[in-house]
C-alpha cells in the first residue's frame, strides 16, 4: 500500500535533507513535486493543492533549531499534515457496538469485498472482543452471494442467519434482528446487496432496511484500487443513506492509495479499516499516524525533529523566564508568547481550554479581537530589526513608519502593540518583585 508515493516522496526529501541550507525556491521545488507525486497516487486536485499550501504556511513560520536540518523539518511538516488529512474523530476502528444486539449494516458496490469484509469484521469483533456475532446477506438477487457468506460463517465459526427463499431484504433484516435478540447475540451484521452501479432501486432497498433497524454502524465498503472513484462513490452513499465510516479494500494492490488521502477530506467521513488481501485476518485497523509513517518512510527523522523543538521549546521558555524575572520582557519574548498562542489553536482553542472563558471569548470576540490581531502582531515583531526587538523603546517615530509598513499594517496598530508589552512588562516586573521567580513561574503555568 502506497508504495509508490512513498517512493516519489522519499526521493523528493532524501535531496531535501541532505542539504545544509534551504532557500525558499528549494521548498517551493520540493512542494511542487510532492503536489505531483499526490496526484500521481490518484489524489483529488483540491485536497493535494490544500495539503502543498497547509505545508508551504507551516514552513515559512517555523522557528530553527540548529539541531536539526531544514530539510529535516519540512519532513516533519509533511508528516503532520499527512496525519492530518488521514485523520477523523474517535478511535481508529472502533465500532459502537453497546446495547446488543447492535445492528450494522455494511453496504457498497458488487465486487467491492463487501462479504469478505463483513465476514473479515465478524472474525475480528469474535476473535478480539469475544463477541457473539450473527450475519445475515440480503442479497436476494444473487442466491451465490448469500451461499458465499455461509460458507465464510462456516470457516470463521460465525453462525449466519439461514437462507429462506423468497423473502425480501427487509424482510430478512427484520428476521435477524429477532433472531439476535432471542439469541443473544451482540451484534448482527447485515451484508445488503450489492450492484455495479450505484441505481435508484439499490438505494431505495438499502435506506428501507436502515430504516426497518435503524443500525448503529452503516460500513461503506468501497475497492480502493478504484482511486477518485472510491470517493465519488462514498459521497454519493453517503449522500443518500448516510454512512458512518470507510473500509477501502484492496490496499494491498497496486500501491496507489489516493483514495485514502481524498476521502476524509472530501467525503468528512472516517476510514475505519483498511483490507489487505484475501484471507480472512487480511484487515486492520486504520491508524493516520501508522499510515502516515508508512507513507513518508522516515520515521526516524520525525521523532528527532519532535524532540529537538521539545528541547528549543524548553530552553525558550527557560531564558524568557530568567529575562522575565529580572524585568527584561522583550519582544522576541512577546513574539514567541504570541506564537505559543496560536500553537494551542488560537484565541478560540485557549479560551476553550479554560474552564469559564466562553463568556469572556464572546466578549473579546465582539470587541474585534481575533486571531488576525495576533498574526498581525506577529508580522509587526518579524518586521523589526534585530536590535529593535531586543529594545522596543528605541522606537522613534520614523522607524514606527517603516515596521507598519513593512508589514502592511498601519502606525497606530503598532503602536497599540508597544502598550501592550509596555502594559505586560510592568506586570511582570511587579510579579517579579512580589514573588519572586516562584510566583512568576505559577502565573505563567
Ligand atoms: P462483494 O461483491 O462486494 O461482496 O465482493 P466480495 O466480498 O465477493 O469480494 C470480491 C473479491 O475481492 C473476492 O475475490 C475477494 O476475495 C476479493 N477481496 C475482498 N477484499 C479484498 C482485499 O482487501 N484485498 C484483495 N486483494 N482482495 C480482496
Amino acid at each position: 500500500m502506497f508504495e509508490n508515493l512513498s517512493d516519489r516522496l522519499s526521493g523528493v526529501f532524501d535531496r531535501l535533507t541532505k542539504q545544509g541550507a534551504l532557500s525558499e525556491d528549494d521548498v517551493k521545488t520540493a512542494l511542487r513535486e510532492v503536489r505531483v507525486a499526490l496526484l500521481e497516487a490518484d489524489v483529488s486536485l483540491p485536497v493535494a493543492r490544500n495539503f502543498v499550501k497547509a505545508v508551504q504556511d507551516k514552513a515559512t513560520g517555523q522557528a530553527v533549531t540548529k539541531s536539526v536540518t531544514p530539510g529535516q523539518q519540512v519532513v516533519k511538516i509533511v508528516h503532520d499534515e499527512l496525519v492530518n488529512v488521514l485523520s477523523g474523530e474517535g478511535e481508529p476502528g472502533a465500532l459502537k457496538i453497546d446495547n446488543a444486539p447492535a445492528p450494522i449494516l455494511m453496504v457498497g458496490l458488487q465486487g467491492s469485498g463487501k462479504t469478505t469484509t463483513t465476514a473479515k469484521l465478524a472474525k475480528r469483533l469474535k476473535d478480539t472482543q469475544n463477541k457473539r456475532i450473527l450475519m445475515a446477506s440480503l442479497d436476494t438477487n444473487r442466491p451465490a452471494a448469500m451461499e458465499q457468506l455461509a460458507i465464510l460463517g462456516q470457516q470463521i465459526g460465525v453462525d449466519t442467519l439461514p437462507i429462506v427463499k423468497g423473502e425480501d431484504p427487509v424482510t430478512i433484516a427484520r428476521r435477524a434482528k429477532t433472531q439476535a435478540s432471542l439469541g443473544g447475540y451482540d451484534v448482527y451484521m447485515l451484508d445488503t446487496a450489492g450492484r455495479l452501479h450505484i441505481d435508484e432501486e439499490l438505494i431505495a432497498q438499502a435506506a428501507a432496511v436502515r430504516d426497518a433497524v435503524s443500525p448503529r454502524e452503516t460500513l461503506l465498503v468501497v475497492d480502493g484500487l478504484t482511486g477518485q472513484d472510491a470517493v465519488n462513490v462514498a459521497e454519493e452513499f453517503d449522500g443518500k443513506i448516510g454512512v458512518s465510516g470507510v473500509v477501502l479494500t484492496r490496499m494491498d494492490g497496486d500501491g496507489r492509495g489516493g483514495a485514502a488521502l481524498s476521502m476524509r477530506a472530501v467525503t468528512g467521513k472516517p476510514i475505519k479499516f483498511v483490507g489487505l488481501g484475501e484471507k480472512m485476518d487480511a484487515i486492520e485497523e486504520f491508524h493516520p499516524e501508522r499510515i502516515a509513517g508508512r507513507i513518508l518512510g522516515m520515521g526516524d527523522i520525525v521523532s528527532l525533529v519532535e524532540k529537538a523543538q521539545q528541547t528549543l521549546e524548553a530552553e525558550q521558555a527557560e531564558r524568557m523566564m530568567k529575562r522575565m524575572s529580572k524585568g527584561q520582557f522583550n519582544m522576541n519574548d512577546l513574539r514567541m508568547q504570541l506564537e505559543q498562542m496560536m500553537k494551542m489553536g488560537g484565541m478560540e482553542g485557549l479560551m476553550g481550554m479554560m474552564p469559564g472563558m466562553g463568556k469572556m471569548q464572546k466578549q473579546m470576540t465582539e470587541a474585534g479581537f481575533d486571531d488576525s490581531i495576533i498574526r498581525r502582531q506577529i508580522a509587526l515583531i518579524n518586521s523589526m530589526t534585530k536590535k529593535e526587538r531586543a529594545n522596543p523603546q528605541v522606537l522613534q517615530a520614523s522607524r514606527k513608519k517603516r515596521i507598519a509598513a513593512g508589514a502592511g499594517l498601519e502606525v497606530s496598530e503598532l503602536n497599540k502593540l508597544l502598550k501592550m508589552h509596555r502594559q505586560m512588562g510592568d506586570m511582570m516586573k511587579k510579579l517579579g518583585k512580589k514573588g519572586g521567580r516562584g510566583m512568576l513561574k505559577q502565573a505563567m503555568g
